[in-house]
């Protein structure tokens, strides 16, 4: 039976509760343990799909087809376990069981309350497949004392009182400020965050501190005393170059002795870091630096393409490299030559997005990238628009668009060359898609398999003609237009294994310009850089020699 870990956070957000979860669980495998981590997250959405980008940043999608927090994304990436549906639940997706569960009749007529269905709820999701792994990782969302988490906290403080002792620990984040006028780390706030966790009956085993610089002895031993932990159970956490020094950083730090110690796991396994040494070394060991543009919708927010610049940031690592990516609003190449703001860049990216904002200035970078022989990396939304350029500059179909843009227009007015599909096969079942479905359910979803063509670029890359990629959107390129591209030079090297939907395009004659229809950069790891992004970056790297 998995022994639990729980993290929470006090003070403020955004103090990489999930980065600490992730690397502690990269640790903990290095130690020999199997680990899964997990997402409870209080707000009232049912999941993040319908969230906007900008509010949750990116929606990441797992192979059974969930959308869920972007945390699950690095959990992944430190861990390289595949996360589930079954990884990440909200309050809106805890209500929403129970109110169906009432509607049913399940509660035999009782009063719904908090205290014991909700609770009950969250409990049941935390206690789902704990036999299949070690240790059982589940980060809180949000600080301790906001009112959509105490659902949530008084779950877990039941749950630890259901498991026989010395099962579950608790890890609480918190942040140290430094005051420079007194050259002083502040210790109050951390006392606060823990006397309000406390106060609803969990007291924290471990005491995980962001702060600046190191924290002297003196604070750590008061931060000890006041809040009822071991001061080796004080960890440090201090800002980092990178996010891939953290479980090197934490191990420093002797957090992963401290939840063995806490644990009572003696003596405890001799951890290998090697895995990490060597991503380390690839951060820090690099020659040159390649300018990748991401030409996109949402620029404002990093986090809504967060595994794109991960992926990015994987594929520097296999090729020795620094990745300077720069976030370029396609909305400005509708205005104004793109020439101007892509030239010097030594590869263009197009990633996914919804919506025709910004449409036609992504069509104009991927124009630009074709015609300069730039490498091109068009992601979902990127490959549809790689398309429709080539069905408008070389296929002679210049009013091709897709229909996810054509809005009210009559249909005899333009060639819709990306469409929206109603209904395809996943393994052996037939999915079918409905006008009035909900806005979270229509889309295709999670895993599918592809079959690349033999001796095309892809095949090259991936060194295989089978695979099996991430998806999330809702439109489809045209296979009718396949001939009609093709004899242009835009070769259909992957498709769906019945050979109905086009999952990558390449140019032939351009030194690297791919479009997939999924998500590669959901499965990219430091220590297993995606190949699409590992041989983005060598293409990008020789561009770099060239101009
Ligand atoms: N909006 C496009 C579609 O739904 C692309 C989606 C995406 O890029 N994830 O097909």
């Amino acid at each position: 039976m998995a022994r639990f870990i729980f993290i929470t956070g006090g003070v403020v957000s955004s103090l990489g509760k999930g980065l600490a979860s992730a690397a502690l669980g990269a640790l903990l495998q290095a130690r020999g343990y199997t680990v899964r981590l997990r997402k409870l997250d209080p707000y009232l959405n049912v999941d993040p799909g319908t969230m906007s980008p900008f509010e949750h940043g990116e929606v990441f999608v797992t192979d059974d087809g969930a959308e869920t927090d972007l945390d699950l994304g690095h959990y992944e990436r430190f861990t390289g376990v595949a996360a589930r549906a079954t990884d990440s639940i909200s309050s809106g997706r805890v209500y929403s069981n129970v109110l169906e569960k009432e509607r049913r009749g399940d509660y035999l007529g009782k009063t719904i309350q908090v205290i014991p269905h909700v609770t009950n709820e969250i409990k049941d999701f935390i206690r789902i497949g704990e036999d299949e792994v070690d240790f059982m990782l589940c980060e809180i969302g949000g600080t301790v004392g906001d009112i959509e988490g105490l659902p949530f906290f008084e779950a877990i403080r039941q749950f630890s009182q259901e498991k026989p002792r010395g099962q579950c620990l608790f890890m609480h984040l918190t942040l140290l400020p430094y005051i420079k006028a007194s050259g002083e780390l502040k210790t109050k706030p951390t006392q606060h965050s823990v006397k309000e966790l406390r106060s609803i009956g969990i007291a924290p085993d471990i005491l995980v501190c962001r702060s600046e610089g190191p924290i002297p002895v003196k604070e750590r031993e008061k931060l000890a005393l006041f809040c009822n932990v071991r001061p080796e159970a004080v960890i440090a956490a201090q800002d980092l170059k990178s996010i891939y020094e953290a479980p090197l950083a934490y191990h420093r730090e002797g957090l992963d002795q401290a939840v063995l110690d806490a644990f009572g796991i003696s003596p405890a396994p001799k951890p290998n870091l090697a895995r990490w040494e060597d991503v380390v070394d690839r951060i820090h060991n690099t020659d040159g630096e390649v300018r990748v543009a991401i030409v996109g919708k949402y620029t404002q927010l990093e986090d809504a393409y967060k595994s794109i610049a991960e992926a990015l940031t994987h594929g520097g690592m296999a090729n020795r490299v620094k990745v300077r990516a720069e976030w370029i609003d396609s909305g400005i190449f509708e205005r104004e030559d793109p020439a101007r703001h892509l030239e010097g860049f030594h590869a263009i990216l197009v990633p996914g997005g919804f919506g025709d904002r910004g449409t036609e200035g992504k069509i104009k970078a991927a124009q630009f990238a074709r015609e300069k022989k730039v490498p091109y990396l068009g992601i979902c939304l990127g490959m549809q628009m790689a398309v429709i350029e080539a069905a408008r500059n070389t296929a002679d179909l210049s009013n091709a668009i897709s229909e996810e843009f054509a809005g009210g227009a009559d249909p005899c007015s333009f060639t819709p060359v990306v469409y929206h599909l109603k209904e395809w096969v996943q393994g052996n079942a037939k999915v079918t898609r409905k006008k009035d479905d909900d806005k979270g359910g229509t889309m295709r979803l999670g895993a599918y398999d592809a079959t690349l063509v033999e001796g095309s670029k892809v095949a090259q890359v991936y060194g295989t003609t089978h695979i099996e990629e991430r998806h999330r959107h809702r439109y489809e390129v045209d296979i009718a237009f396949r001939e009609q591209l093709e004899a242009q030079g835009l070769r259909f090297s992957g498709l769906s294994p019945d050979g109905r939907l086009p999952e990558i395009v390449e140019w032939t004659d351009h030194p690297w310009f791919i479009g997939v229809q999924f998500h590669p950069e959901l499965k990219s790891k430091p220590f297993a850089p995606h190949p699409l992004f590992a041989d983005f970056i060598r293409a990008a790297k020789e561009q770099s020699r060239l101009v």
